[in-house]
């Protein structure tokens, strides 16, 4: 796989600052039931990395003692951690909002048919990446099948109330296929309702618009095909300064399956991570009890995926 960092190196980006973090945004680990031929983490079945017992009770101790307000679960397929449960319990316990990143086709898995109805008794957002309303755009990218089992997955949600209940969120993620910006978030998200219920009577909350950003198996295959330059061109003239404000990274905290800590997922996936003064990674036992210490974000040339146009960020347009 080629490598992007080099370059988005040497392209400078505004400073930016961060602020009181409220949301910490966790990967459990490399496991997941789906092998997605674009996934970043390059995730599978017989992935092994996953957080140990020791770091879920520090991630606990983190959460109660920061009064972190937002505990955002990715990986792999985060419901496949053995402690999943145990996490969300505890969490919810605290009066923290969960969200799961879910890749829906888990939810009809053997062994894990429960975790839609444990999601809902718990009030656990559902963040579910559907790159289009499309059966083949969405199997090209998944791979075979993937399509019907999200609809099949995303019927047994609304049936719990997910998608119709103010308490139970459901919301859908878009990410072009291609090296454009995505389309308006507002115009697409009522697209994606209408088809989708007229089809399937599927009802979701929100979609979330997400900019591609030129790292990992995107910005390798930007690369190979020669984009990379014509890319960033468009997201730097693409760049709206009032984004700034808004960035995610301002008030989050990437945790990594060891504990370890980053301004964002794109910086754990460049190994961009927040460092202590000695240079070492910072891990969450460093802040249990003192400071984060760590003022201004870890800004390169892929930050401009999040300042481009409506702007971008995990939880859509900013
Ligand atoms: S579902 Fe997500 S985590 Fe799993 S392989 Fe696909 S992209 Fe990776
Ligand atoms: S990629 Fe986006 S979220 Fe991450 S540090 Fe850059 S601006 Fe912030």
């Amino acid at each position: 796989m080629l490598n992007t960092f080099e370059k988005l190196k040497s392209i400078s980006f505004p400073k930016v600052m961060k602020k009181d973090i409220d949301t910490l945004q966790v990967n459990l680990g490399y496991r997941c039931n789906q092998r997605c031929v674009h996934c970043h983490v390059n995730a599978g079945p017989t992935r092994k990395e996953e957080m140990s017992a020791d770091v879920i009770e520090l991630l606990l101790q983190t959460l109660a003692k920061r009064k972190i307000k937002v505990l955002d679960l990715t990986g792999g397929a985060p419901e496949m951690h053995p402690q999943f449960c145990y996490l969300v319990k505890k969490a919810r316990q605290l009066g923290v909002h969960v969200i799961d990143r879910c890749n829906l086709s888990i939810l009809l898995e053997d062994g894990y048919k429960h975790m839609a109805e444990f999601m809902a008794q718990h009030q656990v957002e559902v963040v579910a990446s559907l790159p289009c309303y499309l059966e083949e755009n969405v199997d090209k990218q998944r791979g075979d099948g993937i399509f019907i089992k999200s609809i099949s997955a995303l019927q047994i949600l609304n049936t719990l109330g997910y998608g119709r209940d103010e308490d139970l969120k459901l919301n859908l993620v878009y990410n072009p296929q291609g090296a454009q910006l995505p389309p308006a978030q507002a115009e697409l998200e009522a697209s994606y309702k209408d088809i989708l219920k007229e089809r399937y009577d599927i009802d979701f909350h929100q979609l979330f618009t997400i900019t591609n950003v030129p790292i990992q198996r995107f910005g390798s295959t930007l690369l190979s095909q020669n984009k990379f330059n014509a890319y960033m061109d468009l997201l730097q003239k693409s760049f709206v300064a009032e984004n700034l404000h808004h960035l995610m990274c301002r008030s989050l905290l990437s945790v990594d399956w060891q504990g370890y800590l980053y301004d964002c997922d794109f910086n754990q996936m460049l190994d961009l991570a927040i460092e202590n003064k000695n240079k070492t990674k910072k891990h969450l036992r460093d802040i249990v009890n003192s400071d984060l210490d760590h003022n201004s974000v870890r800004v390169l040339g892929h930050c401009y995926a999040c300042t481009a146009g409506q702007g971008s960020s995990c939880g859509g347009a900013l």
